[in-house]
């Protein structure tokens, strides 16, 4: 037999996964309901009402789609991209190789915008590539959290626009943790997950869809006899290549309709409503200067102990920080102590980056004064341990002196 889980209480202060807020944890224990009960229908229509202030949008459509953020993304460009369309997609990171990954699989005509990791796209590269491709639509992620940067988005939406072109953002990285001002800057399309400054568990990705990108969607929508009437398709638009990821299903079954489609995963409901009910109670400008003031502690500490930032200063995502690894140090000789000595774990990097650098996050629940200073001592002490020298003390004065400031 293998023993009830219990796993350890670990300090989670990497890329994601991050600690989750208790009332969450405690949201999640509550007991099942139909998926028809209108106990259960009034909680999908709070968590829409929810969304909309967390995504900074009127948009009517706005609600979750079952599974961790990638199925948002899935979701999103499987119903968006047809067959042989074009997309153009921003890469700056492995989250931009995974947009052009999926659009692939659909068979859409990609064209890339390739921007160097570490580095954003200008609005005038952005607007540049749409009048030189043209495409349908175009994708980019906000927050990518392998390089750490936050590409500026103000104004591309409006672009896309003018261009008669969708957008769709990723934004799982960010949603909680900074502003995403899905109206603000005129994008059509955008997810998101818990896991990282919403402060949940993976498994639920929370989306918005604008009128425009919805009635897209709609021209697509999957035509059953008996079920929905063809009046409803104009017949012209390629049918959307998933069952379980097409939106005008989705949008169906959360509509007063309430056609049935899948299962709503009851749990993550209410993990995501619980979530979004403690943004909105905190406030979102007090909510992104937490993780904000905890992100500039963790830089300053982390400059105080001798260590470079990766990228840009100026685009940096305020949540999570990249460090290169110093001269001499195995990163990963670290990352073990961390968690062996401390029970913390920071992040890893991938592709360019692998043993390059790591990833500090301070998300959700974690953007907290305490948790940055303990994740800085605790480097601190873990950094001497594996023979680098450095004076004792500083990083966390630094964290603290960022953080009097920011106050
Ligand atoms: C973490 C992250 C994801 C994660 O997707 P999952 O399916 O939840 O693992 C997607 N996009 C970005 C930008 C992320 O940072």
């Amino acid at each position: 037999m293998f023993g009830q889980i219990d796993p350890p209480h670990r300090l989670l202060m990497g890329p994601g996964p991050v600690n989750v807020h208790p009332r969450v944890l405690r949201a999640m224990a509550a007991d099942m309901l139909g998926q028809f009960d209108p106990e259960m229908t009034g909680y999908m229509n709070q968590t829409m009402a929810l969304y909309r202030h967390v995504f900074m949008t009127e948009n009517r459509w706005t609600f979750l789609v079952d599974g961790t953020a990638r199925a948002g993304i899935e979701a999103a460009l499987v119903s968006l991209v047809e067959p042989g369309a074009r997309l153009l997609v921003l890469r700056a990171g492995r989250f931009g190789l995974l947009l052009s990954e999926i659009a692939g699989r659909i068979g859409a005509d990609i064209r890339t915008l390739d921007i160097p990791w570490g580095a954003v796209a200008t609005r005038g590269q952005i607007e540049a590539a749409i009048v030189e491709h043209q495409p349908q639509v175009f994708a980019a992620i906000h927050g990518d959290t392998s390089t750490t940067m936050a590409q500026p988005l103000d104004g591309v939406g409006d672009i896309c626009r003018r261009h008669g072109v969708l957008s769709y953002v990723d934004a799982t990285a960010t949603l909680g943790g900074m502003a995403v001002a899905t109206d603000a800057w005129g994008v059509d399309v955008v997810t998101g997950g818990l896991q990282k400054c919403m402060g949940g568990p993976p498994g639920s990705a929370p989306i918005t869809i604008s009128d425009r990108a919805a009635a897209h969607i709609m021209a697509r929508r999957h035509v059953e006899a008996g079920i929905r009437t063809a009046d409803s398709r104009d017949g012209a638009r390629p049918r959307i290549g998933s069952n379980y990821f097409d939106l005008a299903m989705v949008m169906d079954y959360w509509s007063e309709q309430r056609l049935n489609h899948h299962t709503e995963a009851t749990s993550m409901l209410y993990a995501a409503r619980e979530a979004a009910r403690i943004m909105v109670e905190e406030g979102l400008e007090a909510r992104f200067a937490r993780h904000r003031a905890a992100g500039a502690a963790m830089g300053a500490g982390l400059r105080a102990m001798g260590l470079a930032l990766y990228g840009q200063d100026a685009h940096r995502m305020t949540n999570v920080t990249g460090v290169h690894i110093p001269e001499g140090i195995d990163g990963e000789a670290v990352r073990t102590r961390m968690r062996a000595e401390f029970e913390i774990e920071i992040g890893t990097a991938f592709g360019p980056l692998a043993g390059k650098i790591w990833r500090i996050g301070a998300m959700g629940y974690n953007a907290m004064k305490h948790k940055v200073l303990i994740t800085l001592a605790a480097l601190e002490a873990t950094l001497r341990a594996e023979g680098f020298s450095l004076p004792q003390g500083n990083a966390v004065d630094a964290a603290r002196a960022s953080y009097e400031a920011a106050s």
